[in-house]
C-alpha cells in the first residue's frame, strides 16, 4: 500500500510499504480521509517521545472497513467508520477508573500505533476494544466525520472547564478547535462567546461560527474584554493556542470563581509562565488543563455533528491526495484555512 511515512525529523516519504495482514481481532480500514492536525506538524518537525520513526502519522481518521479478523463481532466488512486518536489501555489505574485520557501508557493511533496518512488503517485488538471507533452516521461524509477527533478533543475541554449555562466564554486562539469551541459552547449554555485572536486572518474566518465579540490579541484587549463583560471578566476561558503570553493573560481576564482551561500544550523549551497567585486566590479561580479525549467524547462528537449543532463541513477548506502531503502540510501550517484534509 501507499503510505506517508516519516522516516525523521522533516523527512516525511510517500512509499509503497508492505500491505498489513489482519490478525486475530484486528479490523482493517481503507482510510478514505485523515485530517492534518497541528500535532501532526509538530512531531514532523521536533519529534514525539511517543513516536517512533520510521512511523505513519495520523490521527484524525474516517474510513471503511474491508476486512476483519478472527473473532470481531463489533464490526463487519462494509462499516463505515470514525476513529479518534486515544486509544484507553483499559487496565491501568486511570483507565479503569474512567480517565483514559490521564492513562499511565496513553496509546494513540499516529503515535505508538500507525496513523491514517496511508492508503490503509489496521485497528489493532486493543484499539477495536478500547478505542474510539465509531460508525458514521449517514448524514456525515468520510472528510467530516474524521473531524470528529479534534471536536471530541474540544468537548472534553470544555466538560472540563465546567462550562455551564449563562456562562461567559472566552476563546484565545481561533485555530479549528477554537471554532469548534463557539459552536459547542453555545449549546452547551454560554450566552455570550468571545473570541481572541492574534492573527487577522484567522479572526476574519471564525467569524462564520457565530460568537458575539472578535478581537484581536493586542495591547487592547484586556480594556476590550472588561468592556463587554462590565468589567468582569469570563466565566470559563479555553486557551487553545500554545502561547505562555495567553495563558498569562487569561488570568487577568478572569471573573471571580472562573474556570480556565490551558487547553493548548505549549511547545517543549517554552518558558514558564508568571501569573498573580493573588488572582486566583481573590478571585477563587480554577486553573485546569486538558488533553485529548475519550472514545465517548468521540461518539459524542458524531451525534453532536448529525445533528447540526457544529457544522464541520465549514472547517475543511482544502483537501489533498496523499501524493500531495507535502504541500497539505504547508497549508495547515500557513495558516491560510482552517483544516486540511488528506484523501488517500
Ligand atoms: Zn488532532
Ligand atoms: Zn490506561
Amino acid at each position: 500500500m501507499k503510505a506517508a511515512v516519516l522516516e525523521g525529523i522533516d523527512r516525511l516519504v510517500v512509499k509503497e510499504v508492505p500491505d498489513y495482514e489482519v490478525k486475530e481481532g484486528e479490523v482493517l480500514l481503507r482510510v478514505r480521509a485523515c485530517a492534518v492536525c497541528g500535532s501532526d506538524l509538530r512531531i514532523m518537525h521536533a519529534g514525539n517521545p511517543r513516536v517512533h520513526f520510521p512511523q505513519i502519522i495520523g490521527h484524525e481518521i474516517a474510513g471503511e472497513v474491508v476486512a476483519v479478523g478472527a473473532g470481531v463481532t463489533k464490526f463487519q466488512v462494509g462499516d463505515l467508520v470514525a476513529v479518534g486518536a486515544d486509544v484507553p489501555c483499559g487496565e491501568c489505574f486511570w483507565c479503569q477508573n474512567g480517565m483514559g485520557t490521564n492513562c499511565a501508557i496513553n496509546y494513540a493511533i499516529g503515535y505508538q500505533f500507525p496513523g491514517g496518512f496511508a492508503e490503509y488503517l489496521l485497528l489493532n485488538k486493543l484499539t477495536v476494544i478500547q478505542g474510539a471507533v465509531h460508525r458514521i452516521p449517514q448524514s456525515l461524509s468520510f472528510d467530516e466525520a474524521a473531524l470528529a477527533e479534534p471536536l471530541a478533543c474540544a468537548i472534553n475541554g470544555l466538560e472540563m472547564a465546567h462550562l455551564g449555562v449563562g456562562d461567559t466564554l472566552l476563546i484565545i486562539g481561533a485555530g479549528p478547535i477554537g471554532c469548534m469551541m463557539i459552536e459547542m459552547g453555545r449549546h452547551m449554555g454560554a450566552t455570550t462567546i468571545i473570541v481572541a485572536q492574534r492573527s487577522p486572518q484567522r479572526l476574519e474566518m471564525a467569524k462564520h461560527f457565530g460568537a458575539d465579540y472578535y478581537f484581536l490579541s493586542d495591547e487592547h484587549l484586556e480594556e476590550a474584554i472588561r468592556e463587554v463583560t462590565d468589567g468582569e471578566g469570563a466565566d470559563v476561558i479555553m486557551v487553545t493556542c500554545a502561547s505562555p503570553e495567553a495563558q498569562e493573560v487569561s488570568l487577568r481576564l478572569a471573573r471571580h470563581r472562573a474556570r480556565i482551561n490551558f487547553f493548548g500544550g505549549l511547545p517543549k523549551g517554552s518558558r514558564d509562565i508568571s501569573i498573580s497567585s493573588n488572582l486566583v486566590h481573590y478571585k477563587e479561580c480554577t486553573i485546569l488543563g486538558s488533553h485529548g479525549s475519550l472514545p465517548r467524547h468521540h461518539r459524542k462528537a458524531l451525534q453532536v455533528m448529525e445533528r447540526g449543532m457544529v457544522h464541520p463541513a465549514n472547517y475543511i477548506t482544502h483537501r489533498f491526495p496523499l501524493t500531495e502531503i507535502h504541500e497539505a502540510f504547508r497549508v495547515a501550517e500557513s495558516h491560510q484555512g482552517l483544516k486540511v484534509v488528506v484523501n488517500p
